[in-house]
């Protein structure tokens, strides 16, 4: 049964809703997926690290063992025991995190919304870094805040130059390991510097983590949370050491600010599959994780050695990029009058793929500059692809 025809609906969308864009990123993923494209415009983690014989087998142990608590609604803060877990591994001597910190959420693109729900107000000053993570910048925007980038070097985030914009700021956003989109990484010194500055200055510091792990030689940087648990917020993936479809991460805050986040969650989704939180606390209870992440740094770290060979080979000299110790992207500089943006246009009729730079930046974008990533390329088709973009902006020097 229907109604009769009315006129169609004229939909009066919230200015919030006016607000919100598409991330480039998936727009050009769409194209970039065809099969014939060498894309390095994937921020996507290689589906060859997927531990999906594991991943079945604890699915079948909790639903045969637990199914009736797995399939049941869950609490809104999270699955305890992963909770615990958590907590425990990001405890150092002398920094005890605890498990009521934890929120976990539906990957840690999630946290980012609820951060920017319970923080920014419109109009308020929120710090980012000059690139930063598109995805929070797409998360925070909803909320209209007043982006204010701050300065960074080849050493990634410049702390001195928070000192000026931090009074009244809401928060800071920083990327302190294998920055998304730079692949750069923070000095211990220039970590404790920022922290103190922002201690200083009573400023929430957000320290998004999803690459922490995939340092190519295996060592850990220290944590800025653990540096200033009370004036850190940390944010933690499942995403990049296991798989990204789970769709699982985790927020770790000061507790009344764990309180608000689990208020907004609350609202937003009741809570996070309590089937996969079974799953991967099932997966990583006794040291999954240990002898997996090695084999993904192994691969990423090779992929990078490739890219980076080839890269020296066949792009002229005034390209510069960064060299990553580990995550997935390099970052390329071009001379000042090549714009990215119309490269890719080439690069895509030429069959290669890439992330412009400008849509990384939440104020002047600087357009000479680009993220590659080849975690999901092979060797030789990442020769072949770097051959090509190489052969295109010689045309253009
Ligand atoms: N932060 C950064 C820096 C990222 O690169 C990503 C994913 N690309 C996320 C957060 C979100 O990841 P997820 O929601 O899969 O945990």
């Amino acid at each position: 049964m229907k109604i009769n025809p009315s006129p169609p609906i004229e939909w009066r969308f919230s200015q919030r809703a006016q607000q919100l864009q598409s991330s480039f990123i998936r727009e050009i993923l769409k194209i970039t997926q065809r099969p014939e494209i060498i894309s390095f415009a994937g921020g996507l983690p290689s589906p060859a690290t997927f531990p999906v014989e594991k991943m079945q087998a604890a699915f079948d142990k909790v639903l045969a063992n637990n199914g009736k608590v797995a399939l049941q609604y869950g609490p809104t803060d999270g699955y305890l025991p992963l909770r615990q877990w958590i907590a425990d591994s990001l405890s150092i001597e002398g920094s005890t995190i605890s498990p009521e910190q934890i929120l976990m959420t539906s990957g840690s693109q999630q946290a980012l919304d609820l951060l920017g729900k319970v923080l920014i107000d419109e109009g308020s000053r929120v710090l980012v870094e000059t690139p930063s993570y598109l995805g929070a910048l797409q998360a925070f925007s909803v909320y209209r805040p007043q982006f204010a980038s701050v300065d960074t070097d080849d050493e990634g985030l410049v702390p001195d130059s928070v000192t000026p914009l931090a009074d009244g700021a809401r928060l800071l956003y920083a990327l302190p390991n294998f920055q998304n989109p730079t692949g750069r990484s923070l000095s211990v010194a220039r970590r404790l510097e920022l922290v103190e500055t922002c201690a200083r200055h009573g400023l929430p510091l957000i320290e998004d983590d999803p690459y922490g792990a995939l340092s190519y030689n295996g060592a850990p940087s220290p944590k800025m949370l653990n540096m200033n648990p009370d004036g850190v917020i940390y944010m933690g993936s499942f995403s990049k050491v296991l798989t990204p479809g789970i769709r699982l991460g985790y927020v770790v805050a000061p507790l009344p600010l764990a309180r608000r986040l689990e208020l907004a969650k609350q609202a937003a989704d009741l809570h996070t599959s309590q089937l996969t939180q079974m799953v991967v606390h099932e997966v990583v209870k006794d040291g999954f994780l240990e002898q997996h992440i090695p084999s993904i740094r192994q691969l990423y770290g090779d992929q990078c050695q490739a890219m980076l060979a080839a890269l020296e080979t066949h792009f002229p000299a005034g390209v510069s990029w960064t060299r990553p110790q580990g995550g997935m992207f390099i970052w390329v500089t071009l001379p000042q009058h090549i714009d990215a943006m119309q490269l890719l246009d080439e690069a895509i009729a030429n069959k290669v793929a890439f992330v412009p730079g400008a849509p990384f930046y939440a104020n002047t974008p600087e357009t000479n500059t680009l993220r590659l990533s080849f975690v999901t390329v092979p060797p030789e088709r990442i020769r072949e692809g770097v051959a090509i973009l190489g052969r295109l902006i010689k045309a253009k020097m």
